[in-house]
């Protein structure tokens, strides 16, 4: 069978797209790799219902469209008028197997994953990324531990760190790299978020967690797993002007978020810098990227949060469905949201002064352990680019394909990030991508 559309990815912007695009007639099928509706936003663990909106939109979905869950898109080919979805999925009661989706187009809407960076003891058990930490206490109710600092930077971390502390963890402290104002340079945007932002620094301060701007977590400490982390005080750079050692059993860092745009790079739709650089899929005013039949929601057309994604998929299912024109309200919404987004960015960018925190030992890549000497040595050797030193040190080459230490490489080799080529875009084993597909939907 050919669907009319497939979607990628079951968060805000897949679920609205999805919705808007069968309620508009189109015979439509959902993949997500996930066990449950909802993406990062929404995840919630088993049992639990969903923010009611949310899940008004999720059971809607279910009934109009195919959903299929725990399903690893790893690529989208395409033969004359039609592409085919490449997953690994979950069988009913039978294990996983290849699986295969045929449809006339397709909506990415892959969302996006953390960025971290390397500071020497990163790879300790205890150091998880801010949206780690997030996850395990969404999704499967766990706390990360039971002293907990949170580091990085952007309006991400508060609800991290509110969020772990109402779950009953002591937050030893919340430690945000930039200065000055924040979104308090733009008060008018900033409004609209003052209520979410006021409820979290209330949390915070009710149980009086302390909130400490110009400071970031450069170094942990621990035999086996992670006792203590290195809390630095820094200029507008990033550069270190002191430190305190600070005990906690478990550390959730962020330095902001990169789209998962692999399966669109795959597809060969163009790309554009975001606001901070990071490549993003390049759209039009109706959500379409370059390559005919495709369409891109959500992050990965730029990081933005949950309403810009489920704006974008709503604006993108109505122009799949070409269901008349996209109305204005919808338009005006997304214009407002993406200059929030933007002003976002801007307001907290990641400071070079963050590679003096590293050591010639600290590990750039931790799947390949490659320690930062090995990057120097490459380039000593002429790499000149992240791509040479790949080739001559490893990083990047290893079971995250670049994903966590992606960005820093690039910072390192002193150039922009490229967008990622990866022919398979999700980690998949060799029997597995050997074996034939087992079901075709
Ligand atoms: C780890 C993390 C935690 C976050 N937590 C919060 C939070 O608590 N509060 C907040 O305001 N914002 C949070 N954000 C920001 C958040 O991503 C957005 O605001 C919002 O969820 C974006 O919606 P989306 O639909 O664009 O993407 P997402 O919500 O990320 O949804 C994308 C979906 O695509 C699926 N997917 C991706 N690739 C594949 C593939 N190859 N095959 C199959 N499925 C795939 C994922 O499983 C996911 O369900 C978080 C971001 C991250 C990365």
């Amino acid at each position: 069978m050919i669907h009319d559309l497939a979607v990628i990815g079951g968060g805000p912007a897949g679920v609205a797209g999805a919705l808007t695009a069968a309620l508009a007639g189109l015979r439509v099928v959902l993949l997500d790799g996930g066990p449950r509706l909802g993406g990062q936003y929404f995840r919630h663990a088993h049992g639990a219902e969903p923010e009611p909106r949310f899940a008004r939109q999720s059971h809607a979905l279910r009934r109009r469209a195919e959903v299929l869950l725990k399903h690893q898109v790893w690529a989208v080919s395409r033969e004359d008028d039609a592409f085919t979805v490449h997953a690994h999925g979950a069988m009913h009661g039978h294990g996983t197997a290849r699986a295969e989706v045929r449809a006339r187009r397709v909506l990415i809407a892959t969302g996006a994953h953390d960025r971290p960076l390397p500071f020497p003891g990163w790879d300790l058990p205890g150091v998880l990324t801010a949206g780690g930490a997030q996850a395990l206490l969404k999704g499967e109710r766990v706390l990360a531990g039971r002293r907990i600092a949170v580091a990085g930077t952007g309006p991400f971390l508060l609800p991290v760190a509110a969020g772990l502390a109402g779950a009953g963890a002591e937050v030893a402290g919340v430690f945000e790299a930039s200065g000055g104002l924040g979104l308090g340079r733009h008060p008018i945007m900033a409004l609209g978020k003052a209520g979410e932002a006021a409820g979290y620094a209330w949390a915070l301060a009710a149980r009086r967690v302390p909130y400490r701007r110009n400071h970031a977590v450069i170094a942990a400490h621990g035999e086996h797993e992670l006792r203590a982390v290195t809390v630095a005080r820094l200029d507008r750079d990033w550069n270190v002007l002191g430190t305190e050692e600070l005990e906690c059993d478990a550390l959730a860092v962020g330095y902001g978020f990169v789209p998962q745009i692999e399966l669109a790079v795959q597809l060969g739709c163009l790309t554009r810098p975001d606001t901070d650089g990071t490549p993003v899929v390049d759209v039009d005013a109706r959500q379409r990227t370059s390559v005919p039949g495709v369409w891109a929601a959500g992050e990965p057309t730029g990081v933005g949060g949950w309403e810009l994604s489920e704006t974008e998929g709503r604006v993108a299912g109505l122009a799949i469905a070409a269901a008349g024109e996209v109305p204005g309200l919808l338009l005006r919404r997304r214009a407002r949201l993406r200059a929030f987004a933007a002003a976002l960015q801007g307001a907290y960018p990641v400071r070079p002064g963050w590679q003096s925190w590293l050591a010639q030992d600290t590990l750039i890549c931790r799947c390949e352990e490659v320690p930062l000497a090995r990057v120097r040595e490459a380039q000593e050797l002429g790499a000149t680019d992240a791509r040479s030193i790949k080739l001559l040190a490893r990083p990047g080459m290893g079971w995250c394909q670049g994903r966590m230490c992606g960005y820093a490489l690039a910072c390192l080799a002193g150039e922009p990030q490229q967008p990622p080529r990866r022919p398979i875009a999700q980690p998949i084993s060799l029997g597995a991508l050997a074996e034939p597909p087992q079901k075709e939907h």
